[in-house]
């Protein structure tokens, strides 16, 4: 039987990866990371988005704390400050070592269930520039996970060469409008964690760089770009 872990942070990409997870394995167990998040908003969704995409394959689901990242601070997702582009290029919701955490933690956590594939929705298309989003991380990352577990694992990532729109309609051929509409309703992207403000693209402040992205993504997707 055919076993995958996902990296499932209940965002719009986590959700993706766990439709494509459930249509290529046996049994999907998933893992989310409670690391001192700005918001549990995210996190509150999880069990939700768990529960309609439930089946016969979908299993156990882990929560693990992280909160070294927060005790680390310095960022706008885990501290109240204002998010701005930092002097390095990159905006300062940038997590350091925050995507080779989960993948260490999570591969640790297969290891011990005997799991070998790991998928997670790190994509480095259109993003915000995160340099541990980008495949040469990820497959440096798995090559040290194998060597320092003497493990062979998988690290799936099949949103990497896809931009927002072609993840929207990776969804939808994944699970039709069904997906769709639940991504819209209950997947948390916003940093803000907004779930007041409701656009077609779903619930966020609609200001924020990741609402600009899921925006013109879903835009692009639905046929609208350039539409009044
Ligand atoms: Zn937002």
């Amino acid at each position: 039987m055919s076993t995958a872990l996902v990296l499932f942070s209940g965002g719009q990409d986590s959700t993706a990866c766990l439709a494509w997870a459930l249509q290529r394995f046996d049994h999907v167990e998933t893992v989310g990371f409670d690391y001192g998040q700005r918001h549990a908003a995210e996190l509150a969704a999880r069990p939700r988005i768990r529960t309609a995409m439930a089946s016969d394959k979908l299993g156990a689901d882990h929560v693990l704390a992280l909160d070294v990242l927060k005790q680390i601070g310095g960022t706008a997702l885990t501290d109240r400050r204002v998010i701005e582009m930092g002097a390095n290029g990159l905006p300062n919701t940038f997590v350091p070592g925050r995507n080779i955490l989960f993948l260490a933690a999570a591969a640790a956590l297969a290891y011990r269930r005997g799991i070998a594939d790991l998928v997670g929705g790190m994509c480095e298309t259109d993003y915000s520039g995160y340099p541990d989003c980008r495949e040469r991380t990820i497959r440096a990352v798995e090559t040290a996970l194998d060597l320092g577990m003497d493990m062979k694992f998988c690290v799936h990532t099949p949103l990497m060469h896809l931009d927002k729109a072609a993840t929207w309609r990776l969804a939808e051929a994944l699970g039709g409008q069904a997906l769709i509409d639940l991504i819209v309703a209950e997947t948390v992207t916003c940093y803000e964690g907004d779930r007041t403000h409701r656009h077609d693209w779903g619930y966020g402040c609609g200001a924020c760089p990741a609402c600009a992205l899921r925006a013109e993504g879903y835009a692009k997707y639905a046929g609208r770009v350039g539409a009044p």
